[in-house]
């Protein structure tokens, strides 16, 4: 089975987002930037379908601009066997990801898509969803355990009152969620390694997509600043500030 998993470049977590000062986004210049950690699990999820012999091709694909190459690479270095960079400039919305992966499908056949279930730069937790829209496929989302055997996979889902327990038909997409693995970190020698394997580089325009943007952000903002903290006197002032200011009791 071929299992194609899809992998952003997006700002690092560790780094303290600043708003750009024209409010039309926020500053990527000279910004560390990694691969969207649920991403890392969905690779990760891939490689260990690879080493027990459930998946026998693990591609990695990502969008975006050239350094998203070095995103595939850390895929690469993790396990995964090559790479498609679909290689743009234009700013991609979560349809026109969805679009350049259903494009990918048609290439390449896999009966199994991985995807996080979000990107932590755009927290959009679409693109899994519409790209399962598109293909006419099941989808399993926010998965914290898949479990595939013979034509159907059993995904776990983290939903609100706890876990959830589906089979679904594949060919089929899947968005991780946190608890379903640890990613491992790529060994120098893996890293070394996935330097030879190849990554193929296509254009929208090659897939027959049109990614042009269907929503405008119109302002983006910092959040309002937290006020300092105050210490009270004695219970029954905290009783008092509860009541009379919180209004929460
Ligand atoms: P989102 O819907 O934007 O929150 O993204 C959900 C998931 O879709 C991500 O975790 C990735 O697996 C995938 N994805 C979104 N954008 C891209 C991209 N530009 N390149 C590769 N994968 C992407």
């Amino acid at each position: 089975m071929k299992v194609l998993v899809a992998v952003k470049r997006v700002i690092d977590y560790n780094v303290k987002i600043r708003v750009k000062s024209d409010q039309t986004g926020v500053e990527t210049a000279n910004v560390k930037m990694s691969m969207n950690p649920f991403d890392e699990i969905a690779v990760e999820e891939g490689v260990r379908m690879r080493e027990a012999g459930t998946a026998d091709e693990l591609i990695a694909v990502s969008m975006g601009v050239q350094q998203c190459q070095e995103t595939i690479r850390t895929a690469l270095a993790m396990g995964a066997d090559r790479g498609i960079l679909v290689q743009t400039d234009a700013e991609l919305q979560p349809l026109a990801v969805a679009k350049l992966l259903a494009a990918v499908v048609a290439k390449e056949g896999p009966e199994l898509v991985l995807v996080g279930k979000q990107a932590i730069d755009d927290d959009s937790n679409q693109t899994g969803q519409m790209l399962a829209a598109l293909l006419g496929w099941s989808q399993g989302t926010f998965a914290s355990k898949v479990e595939l055997a013979g034509g159907t996979a059993k995904v776990t889902r983290e939903v609100d009152g706890g876990l959830e327990t589906v089979e679904l038909k594949t060919p089929l997409v899947v968005s991780v969620d946190l608890r379903l693995n640890e990613p491992r970190y790529a060994s120098l020698p893996n890293i070394m390694k996935a330097k030879k394997k190849p990554i193929d580089t296509v254009t929208p325009d090659d897939l027959g997509v049109d990614v042009s943007p269907r929503l405008e952000v119109v302002k983006v903002e910092e959040p309002p600043k937290r006020a300092a903290g105050v210490i009270v006197e004695d219970v029954a002032q905290l009783v008092d500030k509860l009541r009379n200011e919180a209004k929460v009791i």
